[in-house]
């Protein structure tokens, strides 16, 4: 438990997050507009996306069934029933002069969510609700020196607002929690998770206690589209929290902005100014009712997700929950792993993929669907150890050419005749030179210095340029000085 350690003793965060997805979909959530990110402002808005009089929302049955399907990966309740709400307010991008939303009646409602601490320990995190409400559009002020413009294309795009408990008590876990969320929405297919296209932006809720005492008054830091901006955003704001506390002072609940660039929270709106939104039932639309054989059906189809991936690679291949936590993260990581490991060592395929193969795809900033190796070629690599054909430390140097080029492991074994030499009477012969140039060394091993065992067999690897077979060595040298 990280606590902050004030003046008064220690102070424990108290974290929620709202956190807004927008939903994968060709089209909007009550037009046939297309929803694709980066096109020219104002190419992909509807009659209706512009609210211009007597158009009328007309719901896209797939953002609907992506909403349930999130709802059920999130092991919430799904409502048979729910209603769209008219929230009012006024700006200049949202020209309805309200967004379509759900308030009393969502689609989604209490669920859960397991987080993976970097200790490797998991905790549980609620869910409140979560409901769909359009985007609003953009405002342009960086266009023109005197003029702003609005671009609608985001107008009425399908959101999901998911709402967490208050339950995170540490930055790290509101970071791990914002993970897991997009690790399942992104095998979903239900949201592409993208925070720097502000696909997945998130508020962050966050009020101190001290540790025991009831919640304190929370303030709400709004759009933060990174997960280390979220990060430090959540320290900056518990830190000067507990500075007005410990001063005698109390919080204001109020909305805050996150300056990325000096690290600070700053006051956008306090309470007294907060909006009445007028909220009501859209009289446009019906209530939204689904079958209960539809959402079973939706619930029998979803995938494999990432907790469940996770136990069955550590029951499946033996391998660590740290691992396996590694491994899911990211679907085609859990899927390159699979393809690598099947039918061979799953323990020396999860170190290649996950030491060797990641270490080098972050070096060079690429994700795995840019990974120079194919699943079938690292395998193929895997294999040449497990048969003792080539050792590991001649296959770092084989896969360090594999990335560079792209040749396959066994090509590149047999070019540059990396083999191992297994055979014991070449093996012995190696042993033999070594022996007689060092008496020294010999003797020490005599006497009973173990560790010399080490720099003998570093010799021989040395004397065939890595090809020895450490093993094999061990045992000659055991034989010929024990
Ligand atoms: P609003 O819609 O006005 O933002 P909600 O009741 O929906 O208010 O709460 C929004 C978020 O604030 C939720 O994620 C909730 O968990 C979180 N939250 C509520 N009370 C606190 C508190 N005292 N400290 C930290 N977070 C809180
Ligand atoms: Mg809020």
């Amino acid at each position: 438990m990280s606590m902050i350690q004030g003046a008064t003793g220690a102070w424990e965060m108290v974290i929620g997050l709202e956190v807004h997805a927008q939903i994968t979909s060709v089209s909007k959530l009550f037009s046939g507009a297309s929803t694709e990110f980066g096109a020219e402002p104002n190419s992909q808005v509807s009659l209706v996306d512009a609210a211009m009089p007597g158009m009328l929302p007309v719901i896209n049955e797939v953002c609907v069934y992506q909403a349930v399907r999130t709802g059920l990966g999130i092991k919430a309740e799904i409502n048979l029933v729910s209603v769209f709400d008219r929230k009012n307010y006024f700006y200049p991008d949202l020209p309805a002069g309200y967004q379509i939303s759900q308030f009393t009646r969502p689609i989604v409602g209490k669920g859960e969510l397991e987080i993976d601490l970097a200790d490797g320990s998991s905790r549980m995190i609620g869910i409140t609700r979560l409901h769909l409400e359009q985007d609003a559009g953009k405002s342009l002020h960086d266009q023109d020196p005197k003029r702003s413009f609005i671009d609608l294309n985001r107008s009425g795009v399908a959101l999901m607002e998911i709402v967490s408990e208050p339950d995170m008590r540490t930055s790290e876990e509101a970071a791990a929690y914002m993970r897991k969320l997009r690790a399942i929405l992104r095998y979903l297919g239900t949201c592409d998770g993208n925070m720097d296209e502000g696909s997945m932006r998130c508020d962050a809720n966050v009020s101190m206690r001290k540790p025991g005492e009831p919640m304190g008054t929370r303030c709400e830091i709004k759009n933060l589209n990174s997960l280390r901006f979220l990060q430090q955003a959540i320290e900056y704001e518990a830190r000067r929290q507990v500075a007005i506390l410990e001063d005698g002072g109390t919080i204001d609940q109020e909305t805050r902005l996150f300056d990325s660039r000096k690290g600070e929270t700053r006051t956008m709106r306090s309470k007294e100014e907060a909006h009445d939104y007028r909220y009501f039932p859209d009289p446009d639309l019906l209530p939204l009712e689904l079958d209960p054989d539809w959402v079973a059906a939706l619930k029998a189809d979803l995938p494999e997700l990432p907790d469940e991936k996770k136990a069955r690679f550590v029951s499946e291949f033996g391998i660590t929950v740290y691992d396996a936590g590694i491994l899911v993260a990211e679907q085609d990581r859990a899927d390159y792993f699979e393809a690598v490991a099947a039918g061979r060592d799953a323990k020396l395929a999860a170190n290649w993929v996950i030491s060797e193969l990641f270490g080098r795809l972050n070096k060079a900033g690429l994700d795995i669907g840019d990974s120079p190796v194919s699943a079938s070629a690292l395998g193929e690599l895997v294999d040449l150890i497990a048969d003792n054909t080539i050792s590991g430390r001649i296959a770092k140097e084989v896969f360090d050419e594999m990335v560079e080029t792209g040749k396959g492991a066994a090509a590149i074994v047999e070019a540059k005749g990396l083999t191992q030499i297994t055979d014991t009477g070449a093996l012995e012969a190696v042993v033999d030179e070594i022996i007689a140039a060092n008496p020294e060394q010999a003797e020490q091993f005599r006497e009973g210095k173990q560790t010399v065992v080490g720099w003998f067999v570093g010799q021989a690897m040395k004397a065939t340029q890595g090809k020895a077979n450490p093993k094999a060595v061990n045992e000659i040298l055991r034989k010929k000085l024990g």
